[in-house]
């Protein structure tokens, strides 16, 4: 099939398509009301950030940058509350410190924030004692409680993402404009759990030596040290509610192209990514980079389908291919893609996502992730793509900055019994504050350059 010119897409195009994993409103006008709302809304986020994102992401693909991906698997418009997206940030900042210290070179931060209110679900309905509900489809469209009122898909929710978006950009760029301290001052991250590590004289290690370098550089350039009180921080989100995303998508006084400008960086996720489906045809038309999810299940055929159709010119900085292999299957799936891709000349940028193929069930039916294998897999990415002249440009996590226990292991060792004590996530496991942390210690104790 030869891919449709992008003279024939338009920001409603994905209306031809098929559209997998979107909800059934109940009542027509009331959508079309608030989606003629959202349009005129302002933007959450400006074209010149969109291109800045894809410059930054050009040299990421170069080997000359990695970004730094994470946040929620789902956020809830009750955790948009100033403790947990300061929390958050900070976790963020610090592992983004550790990764720039410890791979010599610049790093993008990429919050997968502002935005991640929609979720893919495995079945449209839900069933329990005998009664059958809609799916929780996330905040952006219903709620979780199981109760008929909840799950009615509502309209008014897309209009409350929007604003709980701004909300969380606008305390984000507040706390970043005004210098958020914590980055200057690694003593004061809580590093407790760094004793119950076997690498803790290692983490000290480095972060006194983060400390020393960033006080050093201080006495040096006194308080105009932008590089360090002024970063940079991008949004990202699943763009998996169509209708939301093409009321968001604007053209731009002296540029040409659309802009989704709800995001910086959108990304489609695994069960979205038909080549003929809506989310690519979408996907094709923006100026955004475009992330997308590849599994064990994609073919060489498919991913070269998807590079064709998303970046038809090849352009630099505007793909990124995520792979979600788990670390058993990551060596038997990757080579072959990255072989594939080369061959193909196409630039992409790749980064790893380490949760989605390691997710797992305890024996008590609860969703899970062994700290162990997400290591693992961010490991055998760096060693793959490095084995055959390719760059592992980033990571991409979930994780929160509160201590929740819902991954198994690090430092702590959590097991099975203590995730009952505080497993919060509606959907999937999270690295909490200090397996985060540790995980960027990890990474760049086996990667530093
Ligand atoms: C996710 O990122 O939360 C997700 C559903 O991932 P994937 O599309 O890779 O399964
Ligand atoms: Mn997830």
């Amino acid at each position: 099939m030869t891919p449709p010119t992008s003279q024939d897409w338009h920001p409603y195009s994905w209306q031809q398509h098929p559209a997998v994993q979107q909800p059934t409103y109940p009542d027509a006008t009331r959508l079309a009301d608030a989606l003629e709302r959202l349009s005129h809304l302002p933007p959450l986020v400006t074209s010149w950030e969109v291109e800045s994102l894809r410059a930054q992401f050009a040299q990421a693909e170069d080997g000359k940058r990695f970004v730094l991906q994470g946040g929620d698997c789902a956020e809830s418009f009750a955790d948009c509350r100033s403790d947990i997206i300061a929390n958050r940030l900070k976790v963020l900042l610090q592992m983004s410190l550790v990764l720039v210290h410890g791979l010599r070179g610049p790093v993008t931060r990429v919050g997968r924030f502002a935005g991640q209110y929609a979720k893919p679900r495995s079945a449209d309905s839900e069933t329990r004692n005998g009664q059958t509900l809609p799916a929780y489809r996330g905040d952006i469209v219903n709620a979780p409680d199981f109760t008929e009122a909840a799950r009615l898909p509502d309209p008014e929710r897309l209009i409350e993402a929007h604003a709980r978006s701004a909300m969380t950009l606008n305390f984000t760029r507040g706390l970043i404009d005004g210098g958020f301290a914590d980055l200057h001052h690694p003593e004061y991250w809580d590093l407790d759990w760094v004793g119950h590590s076997l690498l803790a004289a290692d983490y000290q290690k480095r972060v006194d030596a983060i400390g020393d370098s960033l006080r050093f550089m201080e006495t040096l350039a006194g308080n105009a040290l932008h590089e360090f009180s002024r970063v940079d921080f991008f949004s990202s989100h699943e763009a998996l509610l169509l209708a939301y995303e093409a009321a968001q998508t604007r053209q731009v006084p002296r540029k040409s192209g659309w802009y989704n400008l709800s995001t910086h960086f959108p990304w489609i996720g695994m069960r979205t990514a038909a080549l003929d489906g809506a989310h690519v045809e979408y996907c094709r038309g923006i100026r955004n980079p475009v992330g997308v999810k590849i599994g064990p299940s994609i073919d060489v055929d498919w991913l070269l389908g998807l590079c064709r159709r998303l970046n038809p010119d090849n352009e630099p900085g505007k793909l990124v291919l995520i792979h979600r292999m788990g670390a058993s299957k990551i060596a038997e799936h990757l080579p072959r893609l990255i072989d594939a891709v080369q061959q193909g000349g196409h630039r992409v940028l790749w980064l790893c996502d380490p949760m989605h193929g390691n997710t797992q069930s305890t024996s008590t039916g609860v969703k899970t992730r062994r700290f162990d294998d997400i290591l693992a897999e961010v490991h055998l990415s760096f060693d793959l793509h490095r084995a055959q002249g390719s760059h592992l440009g980033g990571v991409h996590l979930e994780l929160t900055g509160e201590d929740v226990t819902e991954c198994l292991g690090g430092a702590r060792d959590l097991t099975e019994t203590d995730l009952a004590r505080a497993y919060r996530s509606q959907v999937d496991p999270r690295l909490n504050y200090e397996q985060a942390l540790e995980l960027a210690l990890e990474i760049v104790s086996r990667q530093r350059r």
